[in-house]
């Protein structure tokens, strides 16, 4: 079976291991004679799976016990309007935007009575292409949020903002598990699944437990507490997702952890960056130290040029280099499943492709 280069920004591709091991079990999970698609939720085999997916992804992410983890739905972006629900208490929210998905969490966030927000560092004034310096938040403040990858303009926060006793909340839906965090620097830290950890469906939340309780009258399904108390099976629990996420934090552990795939990730990185900055004809907008390690976007300057490119390369089999709509160009998603060997050759493409294209001219 051909496999292409998927660059795809999410859903993204998955370890091969991994999905020939659903396949595999496809049909009869563990001699159950059932699919785990057909397992009920409160069977002693799906519990099983959810422990060990919520007891893995303790041990990578070295998530200390006063945090709860939760397996939800909705997408970050259901996130945007659960966590203030749940974190503001009728306190200001303040705000780091750095991106698109900065935007729409304030946007959301906005949206719901009494919660107040404010942007305390902004980078829009040059295209998001930086980390702006972060301020310390206001002591009043229920808490900071920030995006701690900008999937689509390409930025990373790598050194994560103190902020004292004012909750830091991140959004890390693009790299979570791809970059070393220390889980003790933040309130909540919340990522949708499909790009880095398993299919869509799927949303982990990963809170300090102090934060939940205390918002009267919550929808059941809004409602950390509830989730949590109900180990995050207050209702039918997206069971397939949670398994193949499962599976995948067993594979991450098996390459030797986050560490392993931060390792990795920058030698996959920092090989098409550098081609980047030495190529005549590709450039990065993003600022060299705030690179994002899983989300590459570059561009020849001409539109028609990057057709051709994405084009050429589809057909080659390096599928999805299509930059978001937003800001064109071309972006490389290389989040933790993403081969070395699939940078290496993209990179041999784009040389053989600047090399026919010098000067944005078709060389015959
Ligand atoms: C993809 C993405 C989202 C939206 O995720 P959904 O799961 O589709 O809601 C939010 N934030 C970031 C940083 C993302 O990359």
């Amino acid at each position: 079976m051909e496999r292409v280069y998927n660059f795809s920004a999410g859903p993204a591709t998955l370890p091969v291991p991994v999905l020939k091991q659903v396949q595999e079990e496809l049909l009869s999970y563990k001699g159950s004679g059932m699919s785990v698609m057909e397992l009920s939720h409160r069977s002693a085999l799906f519990q099983e799976i959810i422990d060990s997916a919520e007891k893995l992804l303790r041990e990578l992410m070295d998530i200390p016990d006063h945090y709860k983890v939760l397996f939800l739905q909705g997408g970050a972006s259901l996130q945007f309007s659960m966590v203030p629900l749940n974190l503001a208490h009728g306190k200001k929210i303040e705000f780091v935007n750095t991106g698109s998905w900065s935007k729409k969490a304030i946007s959301e966030a906005k949206k719901l009575p009494n919660v107040l927000t404010s942007v305390i560092a902004s980078s829009e004034d040059r295209n998001f292409s930086y980390i702006p310096d972060i301020p310390a938040p206001s002591k009043d403040a229920a808490y900071l949020h920030i995006t701690a990858n900008n999937t689509i303009e390409g930025t990373a926060i790598f050194n994560v903002p103190k902020t004292g006793d004012v909750p830091l909340v991140a959004d890390m839906s693009s790299n979570i598990l791809a970059s070393q965090y220390d889980v003790n620097d933040f309130g909540l830290i919340y990522a949708g699944a499909q790009k880095n950890i398993g299919p869509a469906g799927l949303t982990i939340v990963i809170v300090r437990e102090d934060l939940i309780g205390g918002s009267e009258n919550l929808p059941s399904m809004l409602d950390y507490k509830i989730m949590a108390d109900d180990g995050s099976m207050h209702n039918t629990p997206p069971t397939f997702s949670i398994y193949v996420a499962k599976l995948v934090f067993e594979w991450i552990k098996a390459q030797g952890g986050v560490s392993g795939m931060e390792a990795l990730n920058r030698r996959k990185a920092g090989l098409l960056y550098s081609y980047i900055d030495e190529s005549n004809l590709f450039s990065s907008p993003v600022v060299p130290a705030v690179r994002s390690l899983t989300n590459i976007p570059f561009t020849t300057g001409d539109a028609e040029l990057d057709k051709a490119f994405i084009k050429e390369a589809f057909e080659k089999g390096f599928v999805n280099l299509k930059g978001h709509r937003s800001v064109g160009g071309m972006r490389a998603s290389l989040y933790n499943a993403f081969p070395l060997e699939g940078v290496e050759e993209l990179v041999a493409f784009m040389k053989d492709f600047a090399h026919s294209h010098e000067g944005g001219k078709v060389h015959v």
